[in-house]
């Protein structure tokens, strides 16, 4: 049989029905892949001993056949996932990537980590990510940059960024830590990291997962989704994750298909449109705009029709995306005050704002405090119309592109996911703009509430892995998912990370 660790969830799965392995032996193998692999950095606190019992728990359950008796009737029964540490998790430290929540430990479970456990799934640990889930590299953690597997032909020697926020999960899934994990993605932050590492990551329409229990960033954009190495694998932990939560009013009240049974069922007659301004005027890499036409003939081979699009202003969503994101996050962040969770900073004789001002001084890094100022900025008396207003207006603009499109016909957009290919850590981290550049394709979808789902391609002339990015409809991840199967399919990408080999 494969190794464990290089099955995939579905393959897991039917492994684990038929008595081939189980939960224990599928947990181990990954807890000591984990150990073995420290170096990624993808896994900032392990919980082994809570993954055997959890595994323990499966193997129990499946051996007296017995099923979870929740919505999803144990679709992950024993599977090893990571948790981004951006969703709260009873009694395991919870730190978003920051000093300032380091010390928290929630006495609450998220609802879409509660949904995947009471699935079945297993938790091995919470993964690394960007401070509060800001930026693109994981490199604005308190707790250092996780590295990507992968590594340019070559040149074995420099690190690369995995891609971020998300950066921690697709480093895992993709050197075999875990099966699957769990990102976030507020403009691009599973997209882009999965793009990075080569594997599968869905962001789904704002919505559709709950946001409660996830410590959040940008309100109106966060969204939880699936990292994993096939189409079929986020199918299942979509599957697992979504539903209506009545603790959070944003999330949708509406049914959640069997993604899984749908997934396969073809792209005969389907429209799959080309955004012609997501070829910039600057231009694209001509190696990713080779791969994105490939990427069309393959959607074409397999029974799309393949339309020219227009989305005007594709171009101004990035501006967009750094006033609203920030501006929600000085808002959200305020709460870290040095009273209420995590770190506090204090002198003998300090005033309250002494402490707040300490706390927040010693908690936050660089990027958090930039979007601190950039946000409180464009919300102050002043500048509110001129920045905010301005931006929630461009924002609809953006968002009736793209349904006009959809009401032409269109049932799915295709893109590249990234502009470019993972890059060495610390090239890009003391220049935000050219760290911000990294979300220019995903966060029009993100402003759209869309779901965006990226999947790996090809292997760059560097060897590197680079995605394509599928865009659907509201609530339609379904179809989404049929393309990425199609395109995945057709593209047959199966190479491993270079640091896996050896
Ligand atoms: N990289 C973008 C940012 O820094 C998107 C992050 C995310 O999606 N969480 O804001």
């Amino acid at each position: 049989m494969t190794k464990l660790t290089d099955l995939t969830i579905a393959e897991a799965r039917a492994a684990l029905e038929a008595g081939d392995t189980t939960a224990v032996a599928l947990t181990e193998a990954h807890l000591a892949a984990v150990d073995a692999h420290e170096d990624l950095n993808a896994i900032i606190t392990k919980t082994g001993e809570r993954a055997l019992e959890m595994a323990r728990a499966s193997d129990d359950r499946r051996k007296a056949g017995r099923r979870k008796a929740g919505r999803t009737r144990g679709a992950l029964d024993g599977i090893p996932l990571a948790i981004k540490d951006l969703f709260c998790t009873e009694g395991v430290r919870t730190t978003a990537g920051s000093n300032i929540l380091a010390p928290f430990v929630p006495p609450y479970e998220s609802t879409v980590s509660a949904n995947l456990w009471d699935a079945g799934a297993v938790m091995l640990g919470k993964a690394n990510m960007d401070e509060f889930a800001m930026g693109s590299s994981n490199e604005t953690s308190a707790f250092g940059g996780a590295v990507n597997p992968w590594t340019r032909a070559g040149d074995p020697e420099t690190r690369l960024v995995p891609g971020g926020s998300s950066g921690g999960s697709a480093a895992a899934v993709a050197a075999r830590l875990a099966l699957g994990a769990t990102g976030t993605d507020t403009g691009g932050s599973i997209r882009q990291p999965a793009s990075f590492c080569g594997i599968v990551g869905l962001k789904p329409t704002y919505g559709r997962c709950s946001r409660w229990g996830i410590v959040a960033f940008a309100s109106s954009l966060d969204q939880a989704g699936p990292m994993t190495r096939t189409v079929t694998d986020a199918a299942l932990m979509l599957g697992a994750m979504a539903g209506h939560d009545p603790k959070d009013s944003t999330s949708a009240p509406v049914p959640v298909p069997d993604f899984a049974a749908t997934v396969e069922q073809g792209i005969a007659g389907l429209t799959v449109g080309i955004p012609r301004e997501y070829r910039p005027e600057e231009g694209l890499s001509p190696e990713i705009d080779a791969m994105w036409t490939r990427g069309m003939e393959m959607l074409r081979d397999a029974g799309a029709r393949i339309v020219d699009i227009s989305l005007p202003h594709t171009k101004v969503a990035l501006a967009t995306y750094y006033i609203i994101a920030p501006a929600e996050a000085s808002s959200n962040l305020a709460r870290y005050d040095g009273v209420r969770y995590g770190l506090r900073v204090v002198d003998e004789g300090d005033s309250l704002h002494d402490m707040y001002r300490k706390t927040r001084a010693a908690g936050f890094g660089t990027e958090v405090k930039r979007r601190i100022l950039i946000g409180t900025y464009a919300l102050s008396a002043g500048y509110y119309d001129a920045y905010y207003l301005k931006a929630q207006k461009v924002r609809s603009l953006i968002a009736r592109d793209f349904r006009a499109a959809f009401d032409d016909g269109v049932d799915v957009i295709l893109t590249p996911t990234t502009p470019s290919a993972a890059f060495p850590l610390g090239q890009e981290v003391t220049d935000p703009v050219t760290m911000y550049l990294n979300d220019v394709f995903t966060v029009p979808t993100s402003l759209a509430g869309l779901p965006g789902l990226s999947v790996p391609v090809a292997l760059t002339g560097e060897g590197l892995p680079q995605g394509l990015q599928l865009i659907g409809r509201p609530f339609d991840e379904d179809t989404v998912l049929r393309a990425g199967r199609a395109l995945e399919k057709a593209a047959a990408f199966t190479a491993k990370p270079t640091l896996l080999e050896g």
